[in-house]
């Protein structure tokens, strides 16, 4: 239960990334077990703002694979959490549940196919990446942190706190300058916004690139680096995160029923061939 490093074999061979659903789990309740405390420590004292662009320039060319969506999803699915077989669901069928989710009551198709596709950023724990540089809850770079920031009290650890122009309320940005031109912490959401920007409408890339900013879309903080555009696509996101919890009140979903219902849901707006 102490695991947090991605890169880390499990005994089965597997690669572990359960921290978005104990993340959940501890929103629900305090305190945080100590294995969340690690992560964040991590997360909030290595997520400087030359940290996050020197992860956009490495990925953000789109150029480590070509794959279609499905395959990506059976890809991402190698990842499993392996601490509680018997009630957590693998990557897969966290993606089924939260897309089916969005389907059952009655959003169009683009809006559960953000539900199928919003975590497969997380491939980047595949290639190496450690789970502070993919999951967690995002947060913007290069300005003051906000206290609402789940353990907040770790970005003391952080250099980007000793450095004085970034820590201003508004640090490199110029007030309402839209959430486009802020280096948020680095992560599966911007990743994945930008594989599908091409083919998903407006309101299902503002799902996959902020459904972990939790400060903007739970605790409404940093209005004031969003402009007009931001506030009315943040309705999406508040939207979407409802569906992104993970819940035991639903069976698992059947990838295998399920299949050719998504793959033909992909195929309407993805290529068969996604660069990755
Ligand atoms: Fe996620
Ligand atoms: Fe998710």
């Amino acid at each position: 239960m102490t695991e947090i490093a991605a890169s880390a074999p499990s005994p089965n061979g597997s690669l572990r990334v359960d921290l978005d659903k104990k993340v959940e789990d501890f929103r629900a309740y305090e305190p945080a077990p100590a294995r969340v405390h690690t992560f964040y420590r991590l997360n909030h004292a290595h997520q400087t703002r030359a940290f996050v662009q020197a992860k956009k320039q490495q990925y953000l060319g789109l150029d480590r694979q070509r794959m279609g969506i499905w395959t990506a999803l059976e890809f991402l699915n190698t990842l499993v959490d392996d601490s509680d077989p018997d009630t957590e669901l693998s990557q897969i069928e966290h993606c089924l549940q939260t897309a089916e989710a969005i389907r059952r009551d009655g959003h169009p198709d683009w809006f559960q196919l953000a539900g199928l596709v919003h975590d497969l950023g997380k491939v980047l724990c595949l290639w190496g990446e450690p789970q502070w540089a993919v999951v967690g809850d995002t947060f913007p770079t290069g300005c003051a942190y906000s206290p609402k920031i789940v353990l907040s009290e770790y970005f003391k650890e952080n250099p980007d706190s000793d450095d004085p122009r970034y820590q201003t309320k508004l640090g490199v940005y110029e007030e309402n300058c839209g959430l486009d031109n802020v280096d948020l912490s680095w992560g599966h959401d911007e990743y994945v916004y930008h594989v599908a920007r091409p083919y998903l409408p407006e309101p299902a890339l503002y799902m996959l690139r902020y459904h972990s900013f939790y400060a903007a879309h739970r605790e409404n903080e940093y209005a004031y680096l969003m402009d007009d555009r931001d506030r009315e696509m943040f309705r999406w996101v508040k939207l979407f995160n409802q569906y992104d919890l993970y819940s035991k009140d639903h069976a698992k979903p059947d990838a295998t029923v399920l299949r050719p219902y998504y793959e033909a849901l992909i195929e309407k707006y993805f290529p068969a061939q996604v660069r990755f």
